[in-house]
């Protein structure tokens, strides 16, 4: 039988076969890292897509149609930060995970939130 050993701290792992670590400890420490070492570029991304998701839900909640880009970017707002374009009755909308918004260059305003 082969040696396995610990991904994280490189001791001999023992038991099942399909085990990559030692113990609990190691197996954590090895995943928290590996979410640690995402480039800063992307946490920041990543960060910034939730604030938009979350700024789409606000606003939908507060049954607005449409938001001054001003206003929406003193929030915090970023449209060119999105996850993904769809195309519904004709019109393009920028997706942030599960919820759209419309902005057209020069129109002013977040609509069809
Ligand atoms: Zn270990």
């Amino acid at each position: 039988m082969e040696t396995k050993l610990c991904k994280w701290c490189g001791s001999i792992v023992k038991g099942r076969t399909d085990k990559k670590f030692c113990n609990d400890y190691c197996r954590s420490a090895f995943h928290y890292k590996q979410k640690d070492e995402k480039p800063e570029i992307m946490k920041r991304i990543i960060r910034q897509l939730e604030r938009n998701w979350v700024l789409l839900g606000t606003w939908k909640k507060k049954g607005l149609q449409s938001v001054d880009i001003k206003a929406a970017r003193m929030q915090g707002f970023v449209e060119d930060c999105y996850t993904g374009v769809e195309t519904k009755n004709g019109k393009r909308r920028k997706l942030v995970f599960d919820r759209a918004f419309v902005y057209e260059k020069g129109g002013g305003v977040i609509r069809g939130i």
